[in-house]
C-alpha cells in the first residue's frame, strides 16, 4: 500500500510506503532527497504520474 507526500522544494508528489507516513512530522520539511525510492529521490525527477491520476488513485 502506498501514500503520497509533496516535496517542499519542487512541490511534486512522491509515492511512499504507507508504513512510512506515520514517521513524517507534518511540521518538518519533506523533500525528494528524503525519498527511499531512489528513482524519485531528486527534485529533477519528474512526477511519477499526473495530479489527476494521483487523485484518482486516492479516490478524490
Ligand atoms: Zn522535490
Amino acid at each position: 500500500e502506498s501514500a503520497w507526500v509533496r516535496c517542499d522544494d519542487c512541490f511534486k508528489w512522491r509515492r511512499i510506503p504507507a508504513s512510512v507516513v506515520g514517521s513524517i512530522d507534518e511540521s518538518s520539511r519533506w523533500i525528494c532527497m528524503n525519498n527511499s525510492d531512489k528513482r524519485f529521490a531528486d527534485c529533477s525527477k519528474s512526477q511519477e504520474m499526473s495530479n489527476e491520476e494521483i487523485n484518482a488513485e486516492l479516490g478524490i
